[in-house]
Order: structure tokens, then sequence, then C-alpha cells
């Protein structure tokens, strides 16, 4: 039986925002036009060559009911964490960091020739959890499966499934799809998504025609823009004489109420007012003793 296709729902053009100590990014989900995008919380691109865009960084900051999902593309930055953790995140790399009970940590962008750019993304924890222990997922960029179809498409494989061939990601609460998918000229790609999840994809290289119900008039969209597909089992995309660039992201959504207080995000305002307490106590940070 012919799989229902994903048609482009809707079309996000990113909000400029200066983040951490002064760092420009590119929001398409968590801004103005798309508050949230059910599990997912964040979407922010960055990507500067002038030193001063990025370098100021996002010193020492909490987190607690989320994932953060920091994927390079260019450049470095570095990581360290009130639990004694330390990295570095490379051109290629993905750092999944689940924050759960409460994490303090910052993420300094390297100043280099090269510059720096790279996604965040943030993804919900469901309630039962929110107060899990923190967990790193630092996964380099050998690490990560490079799936070539026999249409021609690239694809890196941090999470989910292409053709049989695992991403690294593994364990968190809403089952991910997270694909860097490289077109070159004239290629066609199908991926299959599970009917129920939210998905979205961001152009951020080139133009690329997705498929639609309408099949001479397929919609046309050319970097940088985030579009959100609605529900289906699939979707189609190809390029015309130029290559493009996109990430294909997924996961099954929540349906939780979502009360959110910078970074930390809950379901209700009394344990937002309890994470702004373990603040001031001294208690944020997940401990073994209070958390088991
Ligand atoms: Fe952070």
């Amino acid at each position: 039986m012919e799989q229902l296709l994903r048609n482009v729902q809707t079309i996000i053009k990113a909000e400029p925002v200066i983040e951490g100590a002064g760092v420009k990014l590119q929001r398409s989900i968590g801004g103005q036009s798309l508050r949230d995008l059910d599990p997912f919380l964040l979407f922010d691109h960055f990507g500067s060559r002038k030193a001063e865009d990025y370098q100021a960084g996002f010193p020492m900051h909490p987190h607690r009911g989320i994932e953060t999902v920091t994927y390079m593309l260019t450049g470095e930055v570095h990581h360290r964490d009130t639990l004694g953790n330390t990295g570095s995140i490379g051109p290629g790399d993905v750092q999944w960091m689940t924050a759960g009970g409460g994490i303090m940590h910052e993420e300094m962008p390297q100043v280099r020739p090269e510059g720096n750019e790279g996604f965040q993304l943030w993804v919900n924890l469901p309630a039962t959890r929110k107060m899990t222990q923190p967990r790193y997922q630092n996964i380099s960029s050998q690490a990560i499966p490079e799936v070539t179809t026999h249409e021609g498409a690239h694809i890196r494989v941090l999470a989910g499934n292409v053709e049989g061939v695992e991403g690294p990601v593994t364990g968190v609460g809403v089952t991910p799809t997270y694909l860097d998918v490289f077109l070159p000229a004239h290629c066609a790609f199908t991926h299959y998504l599970p009917r129920g999840q939210t998905a979205f994809a961001y152009i951020f290289e080139g133009t690329v025609a997705f498929a639609n119900n309408k099949p001479e008039t397929p919609t046309r969209i050319s970097h940088s823009r985030l579009l959100v597909l609605d529900n289906g089992e699939r979707v189609t995309m190809s390029t015309d004489d130029e290559p493009a660039r996109l990430l294909l992201i997924a996961a099954q959504p929540l349906h939780e109420p979502i009360v959110c207080y910078g970074p930390f995000v809950m379901n209700t305002k009394t344990e937002i007012e309890q994470a702004l307490r373990d603040l001031q106590q001294g208690t944020f940070i997940w401990s073994e003793q209070r958390h088991s």
C-alpha cells in the first residue's frame, strides 16, 4: 500500500536572537512564530566567521527537565560542567545531553579562522524522566555512520535508522530521528517516519523541492528555512540543478503541559518554583542521595 505523504505544513523564517553572554543565533523553534513543536522546545542555528558574534559563549548556566543536542558543522565548542565532565565538540560531532534533574554547564565556542557553525536543539523530557540522572552522549564525527542511497543522497545518521543503519544516539525518551542529509544536484530522497511523530526539516544550503499532494507542483523551499511536516508516513524531496543540505528531525510528541522558565522546562509552576528554590539553596544539581 502507498505510504501517506507528509506535506509541508508551515514554513518558518528564523528570528535573530542574542543569547548567553552575547552570541548571535537564528531561532526557528522557541521564538515568536513557533513557540514550540512538541516535543521540541527550541531550535537554533549559529554560524559566523566573526569572533565577536560568538566568542562570549554561554558561561555557567543551569538546565532541568530537558535534553540539549548540539551538532557542530565548523569550529569547536569547549564544554565543562559541575559533574566534572569536560570536553570539546568539533566539526561533525554531536553532544546529546540529558539535563534531567539538574546540571550546570558552560559552552564556550573557540575562536577559529573558519568561524563557528552548528545547531542546538532542545528536546522535552517526559514527566516521568524530568528528574532523571543527567547523562551525556558525546559522539565523535567518526562514530556517526554515513549512508549513501542508491539515488546518491549522503546521509549522516545521528539518530534513527536509514536503510537499516542505526544512529549512535540511544535511550532517550522520545525515539528521535536526527539526519544530516546532503543531496547532490538532481537527487531524490524519501524517508519513512512513523505516523504520529512530529517532524521538521531545516534547509541550510540550497533549494529543496518537497513532494505534496499535487505532483506537478512540489513545494520548493530555499535555505535557510525550517519547515514543519504534517502527519503521514513518508517525506519525499529532490533537488534541481544545485546541491542542497538539510537536517531532518522527528520524535514522538509528549502531549504534556509545558511550563518554561529560561533553562528550566517542567510540567507545573510549582516545579519551576522548586527549581528556583533549589538554585538559591545550592541543592539544584542532581545527586544520587536526593533523587533515588
Ligand atoms: Fe546549555
